[in-house]
């Protein structure tokens, strides 16, 4: 039976990835892409997959690092993106870093010498025609405006940025809870709530004034010129906001009231930093109203100035960058299919993940589920406590979804190992003592980088028998 093709829009990282998974699977391809017809602001050349700015693919630990473990996985799972970065390697240390040209060319080459592939060049301007059922969008964060706007009005202009707006992420675990303490503002239960849902990070004069200083020193980060400067107010930066004025942020995002240091109830906070809960695991909190342009060793630097964040570990780190995508959570289901229009299936940047390895991993991910679906099978997804599976998770529905004034709450991510189920059980070293500080955190990524490997192959040979079923 001949199978009609699956359309993908955009040869990115995950256009690319998606095609080569579609592909082996045995599924004709029919893959669009605009350049050099019609340039973006940032790419400069016509091949597929051209990293834009860094030649890296950040660290290939496999054990230690949860972006080497997606390299990982994307390796045993048949990966393009990963075949062509191996091939065509320079000296990194610890990360993986390409040649930027031959691996575009490799991609390339790959994509248009497979039998299954049709390529075509040119601006896809709408949404696309009813009779396209099995559609993939990977047209990243510079999508074209009339295909977003297209999009805009299919989600609602709402759901679709133009702009991120990120505040750090910091693993719960690093927070000093012997500093910090829950409660929400005034006590509010709110939908969901408890009536403690945030921690509290409390400062006194002498440390606002010091960290206010940190901030209006600390060195930022321009906007590219075709950026422009998306300031709106409700998404400032916290550096513009305290150059606003010493006091401004104080009557903002690090207003004190209605919030009591239960080790100090008499004595005032001159300021508190609050977190929110980021993911449904409690793994992860977001620094609120705290989207910065300072650069991430400064904001690592000052950030931890705060009481309770000597220690923190960022899973993300903040900025605002020019970026369309959209507020995935709500929109997409388990398989990355518009819920609105299920024959629209999204993959990479524009689906809220962050970074290369990720946008390909989300491409190859958005490949296999097209295929199942075009080949009549069950698409099976992978089990959240792989990376793949993890990320997946973190945008379709793992993030906590907050409606606020201000910055949507859904932010782009990379991959880390706070999106992961947590190890549960006690860790201990060979000699069998419970392992703490360091040594606890590098055991605890090791067992959730085992635990990874071995449940993907788990969910690789239930969905071989699936198929064969
Ligand atoms: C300025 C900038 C710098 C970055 N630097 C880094 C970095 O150093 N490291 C990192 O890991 N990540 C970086 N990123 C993020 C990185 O771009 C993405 O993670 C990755 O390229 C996204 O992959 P993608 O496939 O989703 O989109 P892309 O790789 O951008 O691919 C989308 C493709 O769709 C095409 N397209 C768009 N609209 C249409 C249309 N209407 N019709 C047909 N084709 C269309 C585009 O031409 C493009 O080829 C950067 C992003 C930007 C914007």
């Amino acid at each position: 039976m001949k199978l009609r093709p699956v359309q993908i829009i955009g040869a990115g990282l995950a256009g690319s990835e998606a095609a080569w998974q579609l592909a082996m699977a045995g599924v004709p391809v029919v893959l669009t892409e605009m350049r050099p017809l019609r340039p973006t602001e940032v790419h400069k050349t016509d091949g597929f997959a051209e990293l834009v700015c860094s030649n890296s693919f950040r660290s290939d630990d496999a054990q230690g690092n949860a972006v080497g473990l997606l390299h990982e996985e994307m390796r045993r799972l048949g990966s393009l993106i990963m075949a062509c970065g191996d091939a065509h390697k320079v000296p990194a240390g610890g990360a993986l870093a390409v040649d930027r040209d031959a691996f575009s060319a490799a991609v390339t080459e790959r994509l248009k010498s497979h039998p299954l592939i049709e390529i075509r060049r040119g601006e896809v301007e709408g949404l696309p025609p009813d009779d396209q059922d099995n559609v993939i969008i990977a047209t990243g964060p510079l999508t074209s405006p009339a295909l977003a706007a297209a999009i805009g009005e299919v989600t609602g202009q709402a759901s679709l940025a133009f702009f991120d707006a990120i505040a750090p992420i910091v693993h719960r675990d690093s927070i000093d809870m012997d500093k910090a303490w829950f409660q929400s503002r005034y006590d509010k239960v709110g939908p969901g709530g408890t009536g403690a849902d945030y921690i509290n990070c409390p400062m006194n004069r002498d440390e606002y004034e010091a960290f206010v200083d940190a901030l209006l020193a600390g060195d930022k980060v321009g906007f590219k010129e075709f950026e422009g400067t998306p300031y709106f107010d409700g998404c400032l930066p916290i550096e513009v906001m305290a150059e606003r004025g010493r006091e401004t942020l104080r009557f903002g995002p690090m207003k004190p009231v209605g919030l009591t240091n239960p080790r100090d109830p008499t004595v005032k906070s001159h300021a508190i930093v609050q977190l929110r809960q980021d993911n449904a695991l409690g793994t992860l909190y977001n620094m609120v109203g705290f989207q910065t342009k300072l650069r991430h060793g400064e904001q690592s630097r000052v950030f931890k100035m705060i009481p309770g964040l000597e220690n923190a570990e960022f899973a993300r780190l903040g900025g605002l960058h020019r970026n369309t995508y959209l507020n995935s959570p709500v929109l997409l289901d388990g398989t990355l299919r518009l819920k609105a229009m299920p024959r629209l299936r999204f993959a990479g940047q524009i689906t809220g993940c962050e970074g290369y390895v990720e946008s390909a991993g989300i491409g190859l991910i958005a490949g296999r589920f097209a295929a199942a679906e075009r080949l009549g099978h069950a698409p099976l997804t992978p089990p959240p406590t792989t990376a793949i599976g993890a990320l997946l998770n973190h945008i379709t529905g793992g993030h906590l979804v907050t409606e606020e004034a201000g910055p949507r709450s859904f932010q782009p991510m990379n991959v880390n190992f706070g999106l992961f189920p947590p190890i549960e059980e006690a860790l201990k070293s060979e000699d069998g003592k419970r392992l703490r500080g360091n040594d606890k955190t590098l055991a605890k990524k090791k067992a959730m980088s085992a635990r990874a490997l071995r449940d993907l192959a788990d969910w690789q040979s239930r969905a071989k028998a699936s198929a064969a079923a």
